[in-house]
Parts: C-alpha cells; sequence; structure tokens
C-alpha cells in the first residue's frame, strides 16, 4: 500500500526558491574576482538565476546537458548552479588546480556544453580551447567594463547575457532523481572518474547536514564555505545555507590567512569551514599579528585528519569550536562528523579531544561498516583496522559512463578505499588511504596519526609519513618534514618528540628534512609524488642490515 501524501520531487530549485520567499534580503557577500566586496541578496540571486536559466535555452542548453563552472566561491557562482540545475542541464564543477591535461581530458570526458569560467582562469581555457570540442560557448563570469572582448574572442559576458535574458523561466518540473552536478575525483590513481549526483541526493544530503550534529547551520548564522564549490561542493554549504536563509561570505580567490581573517571580522562570521592547511594559515596570521576573534563560534575541518595542534588552538586561544569532518566526493561529500554523542559529552574536554580528533559518527543517511580484505566484517572496538565501506542514498551507485565497472559489493556498499577503525561509541578513525598503508612485519601502521603528531612539533610546517622498503619488516616509516622558515632541527629532536606518543615500533627509521611537501589538486599531501621523488632512496636501518 502506497502512503497518500503528496508528490513534492526533491528538486534543488525548491531550496533557493524557499531562501527567496523566507529569506529574500538574507545578504550573500562576494569577495568579487575583480577585487571588491560586492553584496547581494537571496532574492536576487534567485532572480538572476532564471535569467540565466532563460539565457541557457536561448544557446540551446537542454536538459541533461553538462554546464562546466572554473569558478571561485562567489555569488555568481552560486547563480550559476542554480541556473544550470533549474532547468535540468547538469553543473559540472572543474577544479581549477587540476592540470590542463587533466581539465581537458575531464571537459571532454563530460562533453561539456558550455563552460563558465571566472577571469582569473579565462587564458588557460582559451589556450587549449582547440582540444574542448564539445564545448560551444565560453561565458565569463564578470561585467563588460572587465571584458576585453578582443583578448578573448567568442568569449560571452555573463552579465551582458543574464541582462538580456527573460526573468521568466520554469524550473523544476521533472522527476527527482534527474542529474543535478556532476563532479570528478582528483584521479589519484588513474584517470579521474565523474560523480553524477541527482536532484534527490542533493537534497537529501542538504536536509542531513542540516543537522544540529552535522553542520547545525541556522538562519542566524554567517557562514564564511571557504571550502570550494569546486571541490566536493563546498560541502553542501551552497544548499544548506540557502535552505535555513544563512547569510553567507564567499571569499573568491584570496584563500590565504590574512584575506580569510578579515572577512570573518568585517562580516561577523560565525561558521566556517575549509581544510586544516587554510586553518593553519589563519592561525599563522593571528598569532603573528596577535589579533582575536571577536564572532567566530564553530568550524568545521575536514578532506585531512585535522592536526590535534589545531584543535587546541582554536579551542584554548581563540575559544572556536572545532567539528572534525570526513567525507569525499563519492559521498555528496559528508559521511561522518566527530561532534559528541549522548555517551561522549560528558566527559571532561581532554578525554572530548580524543573523540574530537577522529573523523566521527554516520548521521542518519549513511550505512558504514568495516571490512577485512575478503570482505568479511570486522568489530567495532576502535582498534581493529579495515577497509570503510559505505552505503546511503547521497552516496555514488556507479561512476559517470560506467567507469571502474561496478563498483558496490554484494551488500550494495561502495569501498572507500580509506582504511579506518570504529569505536565502541561508534567513532570512525581514518587510519590511511588503503595505498598509502604501511605494512611493517605483517602490521599497519597508520602514516596519518605520525603526521598530525609530527606537524604539532613547533619547528614543523609540514609532515608526511611513507613507506620505505626494509629487508626484515617489509617497509618501515620514514618521516619527512618542512621545517618553519628559518629554523633547524635535528633527526633526534622530532625522534624524542614522538616518544610516548605512539607505539615504540610505529617510530620511524628516519626523518628527512626537505625543502618542500606537494600538495594535490584537493589540498592534500600527494604522496605518489613523494614516493617518487624518494625513489633512491635507502634507509640507514637496511643499510645497516645490508653491511652487516
Ligand atoms: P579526492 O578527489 O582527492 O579523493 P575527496 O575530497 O573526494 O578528494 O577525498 C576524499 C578522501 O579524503 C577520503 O577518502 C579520505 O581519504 C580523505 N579525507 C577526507 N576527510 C578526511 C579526514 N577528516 N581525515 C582524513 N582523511 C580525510
Amino acid at each position: 500500500m502506497h502512503g497518500l501524501m503528496q508528490d513534492w520531487p526533491l528538486t534543488v530549485d525548491k531550496i533557493l526558491d524557499h531562501a527567496r520567499n523566507w529569506h529574500g534580503d538574507r545578504e550573500i557577500v562576494s569577495r568579487s574576482v575583480e577585487g571588491p566586496i560586492v553584496r547581494t541578496t537571496y532574492a536576487e540571486v534567485h532572480g538572476r538565476a532564471k535569467r540565466l536559466s532563460s539565457a541557457l535555452k536561448t544557446l540551446g542548453v537542454k536538459p541533461g546537458d553538462r554546464c562546466a563552472t572554473l569558478a571561485w566561491n562567489t555569488a555568481r557562482h552560486i547563480e550559476a548552479w542554480y541556473g544550470i540545475m533549474g532547468i535540468g542541464a547538469v553543473c559540472h564543477t572543474l577544479n581549477p588546480r587540476l592540470f590542463a591535461e587533466q581539465l581537458c581530458y575531464i571537459i571532454n570526458h563530460a562533453e561539456d556544453r558550455v563552460i563558465f569560467t571566472d577571469l582569473t582562469f579565462l587564458p588557460v581555457l582559451l589556450e587549449h580551447r582547440a582540444k574542448m570540442p564539445t564545448v560551444k560557448h565560453v561565458v565569463v563570469l564578470t561585467d563588460e567594463a572587465h571584458m576585453d572582448p578582443a583578448a578573448y574572442p567568442g568569449a560571452l559576458c555573463y552579465e551582458t547575457l543574464i541582462a538580456a535574458a527573460s526573468p521568466e523561466c520554469v524550473w523544476g518540473d521533472f522527476d527527482e532523481n534527474t542529474a543535478a552536478a556532476l563532479c570528478y575525483t582528483s584521479g589519484t590513481t588513474g584517470n579521474p572518474k565523474g560523480v553524477l549526483y541527482s536532484h534527490r541526493s542533493n537534497f537529501i544530503h542538504t536536509l542531513v547536514t542540516m543537522g544540529k550534529d552535522v553542520m547545525g547551520i541556522s538562519a542566524t548564522d554567517t557562514v564564511l564555505p571557504v571550502v570550494p564549490m569546486f571541490h566536493a561542493n563546498a560541502w553542501g554549504l551552497a544548499f544548506s545555507c540557502s535552505a535555513v536563509g544563512a547569510k553567507l561570505v564567499m571569499p573568491g580567490q584570496k584563500l590565504d590567512g590574512q584575506s580569510v581573517y578579515e572577512l570573518l571580522e568585517s562580516e561577523a562570521v560565525t561558521f566556517s569551514a575549509a581544510v586544516p592547511t587554510v586553518w593553519q594559515m589563519l592561525l599563522g596570521h593571528m598569532r603573528e599579528n596577535k589579533l582575536g576573534l571577536s564572532t567566530l563560534k564553530r568550524v568545521v575541518i575536514g578532506g585531512s585528519a585535522v592536526p590535534e595542534a589545531l584543535v587546541r588552538a582554536f579551542r584554548d586561544d581563540y575559544g572556536v569550536s572545532v567539528t572534525h569532518a570526513w567525507g569525499m566526493t563519492e559521498t555528496s561529500p559528508l559521511g561522518t562528523l566527530a561532534t559528541p554523542s549522548g555517551k561522549t559529552m560528558h566527559l571532561d574536554d581532554e578525554a572530548q579531544l580524543r573523540f574530537t580528533l577522529k573523523q566521527g559518527r554516520p548521521p542518519v543517511g549513511i550505512e558504514l561498516k568495516l571490512v577485512d580484505d575478503a570482505g568479511e566484517r570486522l568489530p567495532h572496538d576502535g582498534t581493529t583496522f579495515g577497509r570503510l565501506m559505505v552505503k546511503g542514498p547521497f552516496v555514488v551507485g556507479e561512476y559517470f559512463k560506467g567507469d571502474g565497472g561496478d563498483i558496490l559489493d554484494d551488500e550494495g556498499f561502495f569501498d572507500t578505499g580509506d582504511v579506518a577503525t570504529i569505536d565502541e561509541h561508534g567513532f570512525m578513525q581514518i587510519t590511511d588511504r588503503a595505498k598509502d598503508v604501511i605494512k611493517s612485519g605483517g602490521e599497519w601502521i597508520s602514516t596519518i596519526e605520525i603526521e598530525n603528531l609530527a606537524v604539532g612539533h613547533p619547528k614543523a610546517a609540514l609532515a608526511a609519513v611513507i613507506g620505505a622498503a626494509h629487508p626484515k619488516w617489509d617497509e618501515r616509516p620514514v618521516l619527512l618534514v618542512k621545517l618553519q622558515p628559518g629554523v633547524e632541527s635535528s633527526k633526534e629532536e622530532f625522534l624524542s618528540f614522538l616518544e610516548g606518543k605512539i607505539a615504540k615500533w610505529w617510530t620511524p627509521d628516519d626523518v628527512v628534512f626537505v625543502d618542500d611537501i606537494p600538495l594535490g589538486a584537493t589540498g592534500k599531501i600527494d604522496k605518489k609524488l613523494i614516493r617518487e621523488r624518494m625513489k633512491g632512496y635507502v634507509l640507514p636501518t637496511a643499510k645497516a642490515k645490508e653491511t652487516a
């Protein structure tokens, strides 16, 4: 027997309709690519997004066509998202930090028809334009005053395009399972693969992430999404902020400590979200200039594991609460958040910190399990490492165009490629990417845990741990450290810093000081590149063994 409630397809255009109807005058503030701070409202963004939809139809865009964005977080980028998705076209976010070759591969694979670009990326886009045969139009997210038609032949001006378009355009009116957005994984192994979100999956993700134990934002919040819309959908904030009517502060291209700090203070931001490196830069800036934070209450940190020193600094020096989150492009992206549970809330601050540093608990809509290499379930005892598998209505079912084949196990779970533990309170902790894990004498060593401790050393700027071949133990950990500018250190200093904090047999066999620890396009340590750079490296302990 079916229920008898209304059929109201869960399409994301309804989220912006709601923002226009009930929070129409709430502000969206952007640091524009052209420079000045620009202010608009949900009502204005709604009207302009409708015009954009009309313009796209005039350009011949049909439902299902892919329209890409190569853009920073600004109000215009939000208009593009809603304008594209509202008419059933697919908004394909491109990550400008990828190499041009990878961008071309992704654009061709997606068969993008239109690309919206910020001025910043126009030169590189035009340089490779001939390699993108499916792209019919390039639209520059700017006004006539900043367009030089001679320099950008054939490119359309966004403001001119929407000014000439009709404000009347029907949104939605299609099946909620219609594709809404496409985002490619960064392809650290093989070619990037496309994750194709539906309106329904985005809508459900939005509802789930609004919960107090998840992002927990409200109409009274002012939210600064530093996390880019081009990487894992700005963790859904473009949708969830519209859904609750929070004021949005969009940082544009300036993500350095000083610029982020300026916006946090000048716009009275209460909530923000970003990867750990952004927060390290902000803390660095505040310490150097002896600055405080007047309104910020909560930050969500994810994308990479959050170092303990960062959580302590926010909590103890600035009175800001940190929520550690885990997710991936394939999970829309939020999968778990380390907010207190009924069991952990009574613990004192230090005991709570042990849980805050884990990646956290799944909200409703995310199922998790740990399995061994044979696919057998493993216990949730906080110590057994296993492959982390995930299932739910906003988790990938298959990649775009069937890349990678059948990606679900017999129970319908997706293999995240992460290795994790889950404790008795349900808190999941990532110990490694499966491909980065170190196996020493048959036992796993968590590179992430050692890195996060090492980076807590006051002299360290960045730290990475990789495995190096060892004749007896197969692999042993090597710690690579990039020091803070102008300081000196020694292997012994770092090893004694780690002593007592990790199991003795996890202690790195060597500490190598390097000028650079490379980060990939999504801000994570690029271990593949580090391993390539360290190809000729031999462990001192392995050498000793050879000569013995
Ligand atoms: P990519 O395209 O680089 O895979 P994603 O953002 O989709 O970009 O990356 C997801 C991966 O990032 C996860 O599978 C996990 O390995 C890592 N990750 C995300 N959040 C965390 C976290 N809080 N702690 C540790 N690793 C994380």
